[in-house]
């Protein structure tokens, strides 16, 4: 896989998590297989990932459990 900026070194497979949203909602994705460029650090994501991606968001993979991320506020409680 060539780096789309032209870099000479071809992109490298990573697993990355990843979260997506649709109607609000977000996903995430453990283990997504994405190619990422060792020298300019540009992404691009394989087909079969595009294509998991979509299955996820169309609701034809079953999750694994629920995701819960943590809950931030900008002012503290006095
Ligand atoms: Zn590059």
């Amino acid at each position: 896989m060539e780096c789309p900026n032209g870099c000479t070194s071809s992109m490298k497979i990573v697993r990355v998590t990843r979260i997506f949203y649709r109607d609000n909602q977000p996903y995430v994705i453990n283990d997504l297989e994405m190619y990422v460029c060792p020298e300019c650090g540009s992404e691009a994501m394989p087909l079969h990932s595009a294509r998991l991606v979509e299955n996820v968001l169309n609701g034809r993979v079953k999750p694994i459990g629920q995701f819960s991320a943590p809950l931030f506020q900008s002012a503290q409680p006095t």
